[in-house]
């Protein structure tokens, strides 16, 4: 068996619509408000959880950098502020995250114990993440295939990052609190396709408990991704499952290209020992230079200071994922360490500025082999010599192929190095909120009352309702199942008309600009309560909302006068009828019968949205054949 080109595995957070935050009694449902206050804090983990703090989140707290808080008393309490001790966890979080860990067959835990996970970016005022785990040992069967749920937690969300500057970072703490649930599968995912899929029937789960929320920023899926040859990669924060499969890709070739890339190092003779520290000042080269970052630098007192990549040439400039290449992994790379103000390789030169004479005597200076490339770096010092660092270190590590990291995910799919990848010990128990006993009784309730699975539902939706999958599995997905089941109740219309009108009509419409949603269930429900009665064309549907949208407070009747959607009658069509048989007559003398294509057509060209097809196809037949017999 040959070995799969990518092994990856799935970490799905989505936040609980409860009623209340995991660890207090504030909303998690709340519209964007002024901050009343603010607040400022250092950074600082006692020295017992330093002596845990991996070397990841040492260097976050080696920044150094102070946490601006922005609060209002709608969306958060003391506890956010970390200057009241949480409350007990939230029973009705607690409830939704084992009957999720039921619905995927886990094993509920005897006993839920609250962790402190250490994060020292400063999104938690407390300076870590409260986690529990829930439920174990689950399995989810995926087109066939059992995937394993190793974990399912309950977690606290973090603040949201509002703000970013050198030395503060700003954090809403509205968020803070949310309940999340965090599922995690084993690492048994082969292609991206597979990856998505998965995601999308973790989600379809968790939407079963109608207890989670919807819409961006309420789902974060993290990847785990290494490929032969590559790496363990930690992808963090796709917040799209369309672009989960995506991220995927970009990442296979990303290693692919990593690994093509030490091969080529390999064979051109490099040896880490050859990757020099010695940095040299080439302020001198720019005392003239157009290039306005270098020039800002050098005024304020800064310096050129370059490095030789030996046998880098053209490598730094390779392509490893769309818009990121091997050159700018090193400045991003840099500028986690000391957040520098310009950082130039010799594979984008000239450019910005910087002249092919600048290019050709910083080459000379440094000595410059023809395959060899170059990093200059335009700011303090100090500065200038941690980004070198980081771009030698970087340097050494294309040589072992795919480095060990954490990355963010871009909404496009891509990744920018996010942090060195975490160890493993970053967790000590959450002294102030007490265990919360798991009772075999509670479970057997919980086990009495599961929810329909999405599975069982999207079965009833197409054997109840005659729906295909597609529309049943859309319907699901909406917001509109049970104005659905409503609408179709009394049986007189076709379910599948109904189903696509509420998400495929819906949706183009609202693509269109009209806001649909703003229309209440019980005006929708009265207008195809009209079709049913055919008082108008379901045609006139579209226009019908369209016009319900601007007169809010008007009743869909009032639409159809002033619209003039009311439906023909059968006197009313006759004259339509027989005008367009007089019209056609020679078409009718040609082709007899024939004709009938025609003149069904002209008539509903004219009678479109306030006519029966069925009634004028009727009318149209009686009356040639009135016509066409002698
Ligand atoms: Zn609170």
């Amino acid at each position: 068996m040959s070995s799969p080109v990518l092994t990856a595995g799935l970490e799905i957070h989505r936040q609980l619509d409860t009623r209340h935050k995991l660890f207090c009694g504030c909303p998690t449902d709340f519209a964007e408000s002024e901050p009343q206050e603010k607040f400022l804090r250092r950074l600082r983990p006692t020295q017992s959880e330093l002596g845990q703090i991996d070397q990841a989140a040492l260097f976050e707290f080696h920044r150094g950098r102070s946490v601006l808080y922005e609060a209002d008393n709608q969306t958060s309490c003391l506890v956010e502020m970390d200057e009241e001790p949480p409350s007990e966890l939230n029973k009705e979080a607690v409830d939704v995250c084992l009957t999720a860990s039921l619905l995927m067959e886990a094993k509920p835990v005897d006993e839920i114990h609250v962790m402190r996970k250490l994060v020292i970016d400063g999104s938690n005022t407390t300076g870590f993440q409260r986690t529990a785990v829930v439920a174990l040992g689950g399995q989810l069967k995926v087109n066939g295939k059992i995937i394993p749920i190793t974990q399912i937690s309950l977690e606290e969300d973090a603040a949201r990052k509002a703000s970013q500057s050198q030395d503060t970072v700003g954090y809403r703490i509205d968020r803070l609190g949310v309940p999340l649930i965090e599922v995690t599968t084993s690492p048994v995912l082969h292609s991206p396709e597979e990856v998505e899929t998965v995601a999308y029937a973790i989600g379809s789960v968790l939407r079963a408990t109608r207890k989670v929320k919807r819409g961006l920023g309420s789902i974060r899926q993290d990847l785990n991704i290494s490929i032969p040859g590559g790496a363990l990669i930690e992808i963090k924060g796709v917040q799209e499952l369309e672009v989960l499969g995506k991220a995927v890709a970009i990442e296979i070739v990303r290693q692919q290209t990593l690994l093509s890339i030490r091969n080529e190092l390999k064979g051109r003779g490099l040896e880490p020992y050859q990757i020099e520290r010695d940095y040299v000042d080439l302020s001198s080269l720019f005392t003239t230079s157009k290039a306005k970052v270098i020039k800002q630098s050098l005024d304020k007192g800064g310096v050129v200071l370059g490095v030789r990549l030996p046998k880098f040439k053209g490598l730094l400039g390779k392509e490893l994922s769309p818009g990121l290449r091997l050159g700018t992994e090193m400045s991003n790379r840099a500028s986690f360490w000391g957040g520098v103000g310009g950082i130039f390789h010799s594979d984008e030169l000239p450019a910005y500025g910087i002249s092919g004479e600048e290019v050709a005597a910083v080459g000379g200076r440094l000595r410059l082999s023809p395959d060899d490339a170059f990093v200059i770096v335009a700011d303090s010092y100090a500065k200038a010599k941690d980004a070198l660092d980081a771009v030698a270190d970087r340097a050494t590590e294309a040589l072992n192929g795919v480095p060990d990291e954490t990355r963010t995910a871009m909404p496009d799919g891509t990744t920018r190095y996010m942090r060195p990848r975490p160890g493993a010990a970053r967790m000590y128990p959450e002294t102030d909120v007490p265990p919360t006993p798991v009772a075999e009784e509670y479970i057997a309730v919980l086990n009495a009352h599961l929810p329909e699975t999405a599975e069982k539902l999207i079965g009833r939706l197409m054997e109840g309702y005659t729906l295909n999958a597609k529309l049943a599995r859309q319907l699901m997905d909406s917001d509109y199942l049970s104005l659905f089941e409503r609408i179709v109740a009394p049986g007189k219309l076709q379910t599948a008309f109904v189903a696509t009108f509420l998400t495929e009509t819906y949706k183009s419409l609202e693509r269109e600009g009209v806001a649909v949603r703003t229309v209440p269930d019980t005006k929708v429900e009265a207008m195809f309560r009209l079709v049913e009665r055919g008082l108008i064309a379901k045609e006139a549907l579209v226009d019908l909302l369209k016009w319900q949208v601007s007169h809010f407070n008007e009743d869909p009747g009032a639409g159809v006068q002033s619209l003039g959607l009311r439906m023909l009658t059968e006197k009313e069509l006759e004259p339509v009828v027989d005008h367009a048989i007089e019209k056609n007559k020679r078409l009718l003398g040609e082709k007899g019968q024939g004709a009938f294509p025609s003149i069904m057509g002209a008539v509903m060209s004219e009678v479109r949205g306030r006519a029966d097809s069925k009634l004028v196809t009727e009318i149209v037949k009686r009356r040639l054949a009135r016509v066409s017999s002698p």
